[in-house]
């Protein structure tokens, strides 16, 4: 199976293959890491802590042990290549993603930043660059959590923040047992944690999962923050009555009220920032019958911004939105707070280091928040990161269809490339 290596280099510009980047050899990585865990569908099972996982790590292994890097993984089944500076001493930049999958999924999610890391060292290493700091190249283990419904699991093991392990798959397999089948253990999991001192920086290339680079024309973008997130359970509380004998001015109809607040909750984002969403995604009416009025309304609110305050202030105008609308229509609401994840924002100074960088790669910035939560976010909590997304073709991912173009891919690493340098000097 070697398809997706022949479209991805059929589409390929190889005026793109300067600086010893090279366009063929990312293609032929993407192409053997989707050989592993290919599906009926032609996208990627390679689930976190199963098989396909770890063939998929021990192969880039290879790949790092070739390009003169010292290799290590830690207790959580991290894969660390370190690439020696001239002041080994500093704390390194580190720069990676993910290898793992969900059940159907694509072949650049989570591959573009672990093999855009590997192409920048290939650069230097062709090009007789020695960086200043060392560099380490990072796969983190399980980061999609489809197996055991948590995900993020290596880069939250890295920065000590795993509290508790995942006890049974959705088949009732221990994480335990998982773990041993993979040469780890529960016992010295946690032991994976990090000092964070040791890392001054890390960057992760992802594909956008989104739309707003194709809409606008651009290979690269680069992140201003990750989402926070309040999830928030929503009731109200009316009265059930038969909707024959029940006259209209003397109803307290809960389904009304939630109709009201779900039209007036997509116009509050723009209240308080450009970048924040607000979403009801799901809505449980009961009784639920055809003839009956609704005596209750259950609604779920996710409501994320990369802005601390604007998040805060939005789930705020979100309850006494919901406390307004209630009373006009006199029903009752009251609301439970499910979620709550503060925002990682990237600092100004990376985002005008990144902008340098895709300048001098011939690309106009472009700044997209990330709703998405990612290994960088979790990273970002006490250490400074940096995020660039890649164009997805039509916004697709997590499925067999996600496609990047190679030109996109190569034009990934060089941006990514010009930025570490460009990091070191400034850290
Ligand atoms: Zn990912």
């Amino acid at each position: 199976m070697s398809k997706i290596k022949e479209r991805l280099l059929a589409e390929y510009d190889f005026r793109l293959d300067y600086s010893g980047v090279q366009g063929e050899r990312l293609a032929s990585r993407i192409q053997a890491i989707a050989n592993i865990g290919l599906t009926n569908d032609l996208g990627s099972c390679r689930i976190g802590f199963s098989d396909e996982e770890r063939q998929a790590k021990e192969l880039v292994k290879q790949w790092m042990t070739g390009a003169g890097l010292e290799v290590r993984e830690d207790m959580a089944g991290n894969v660390f290549g370190r690439l020696v500076g001239k002041q080994n001493e500093l704390p390194v930049i580190m720069s990676g993603s993910h290898l793992d999958t969900v059940p159907n999924g694509g072949h650049f999610d989570g591959v573009l930043g672990v093999l855009t890391a590997l192409e920048a060292i290939e650069a230097w290493k062709a090009t007789n660059v020695q960086p200043i700091r060392s560099f380490e190249m990072v796969i983190f283990s399980d980061e999609e959590g489809s197996r055991f419904n948590s995900g993020l699991t290596g880069s939250q093991a890295m920065m000590g923040y795993l509290a508790n392990l995942p006890i049974k798959d959705y088949e009732g397999v221990p994480f335990e047992e998982v773990l041993e089948k993979n040469g780890l253990s529960a016992d010295t999991f946690f032991s994976a944690s990090r000092d964070p001192n040791e890392i001054a920086a890390f960057v992760e290339v992802h594909i956008e999962q989104g739309k707003q680079l194709e809409k606008n024309n651009k290979p690269v973008g680069i992140v201003t923050g990750i989402s926070g997130l309040f999830g928030l359970e929503l009731s109200f509380i009316g009265q059930a009555g038969h909707a024959g004998n029940t006259p209209m001015n003397d109803r307290k109809d809960a389904l009304v009220a939630a109709g009201e607040f779900i039209l007036m909750n997509s116009t509050l984002p723009k209240k308080v920032s450009s970048s924040a969403v607000s979403t009801v995604g799901q809505v449980h009416v009961f009784p639920n019958g055809s003839n009956v009025i609704p005596g209750e309304v259950r609604l779920s609110v996710d409501v994320r911004d990369i802005h601390k305050d604007s998040l805060e202030e939005l789930a705020g105008l979100v309850i006494q939105e919901a406390k307004r609308i209630a009373e006009i229509h006199h029903v009752e609401v009251k609301w439970e707070k499910t979620l709550d994840v503060a925002p990682v924002p990237v600092e100004r100074k990376m985002q005008e280091l990144q902008a340098e960088s895709l300048k001098e790669n011939g690309i106009e910035p472009i700044y997209i928040p990330s709703g998405a939560g990612h290994d960088a976010m979790i990273v970002g909590r006490q250490i400074p990161i940096a995020m660039f997304f890649v164009r997805s073709q039509d916004g697709i991912s997590h499925n067999p269809k996600e496609w990047t173009s190679l030109n996109d891919c190569v034009t990934a690493a060089h941006v990514l490339k010009g930025f570490l340098e460009k990091l070191e000097r400034a850290l």
